[in-house]
């Protein structure tokens, strides 16, 4: 992870955001880590944390 990341946190790349059925998502455009909007904020998608069935596989990559 790029020491700016750790510094000021992620930023989202704000073309490659895509919505997922439940979450807007991206990825950090420095380091390529997913993302997910929650509560008005940009937040690291953790899959412990948000993974869910209903939303949709799909990522920018593919
Ligand atoms: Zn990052």
């Amino acid at each position: 992870m790029p020491m700016i990341c750790r510094l000021i946190g992620h930023r989202r790349n704000r073309k490659r955001v895509w919505h997922d059925g439940l979450n807007y998502r991206s990825r950090c455009a420095r380091c390529e880590l997913p993302m997910l909007r929650q509560g008005g904020g940009w937040a690291l998608f953790d899959p412990a944390v948000h993974d869910d069935d209903r939303r949709s596989t799909r990522d920018v990559d593919s």
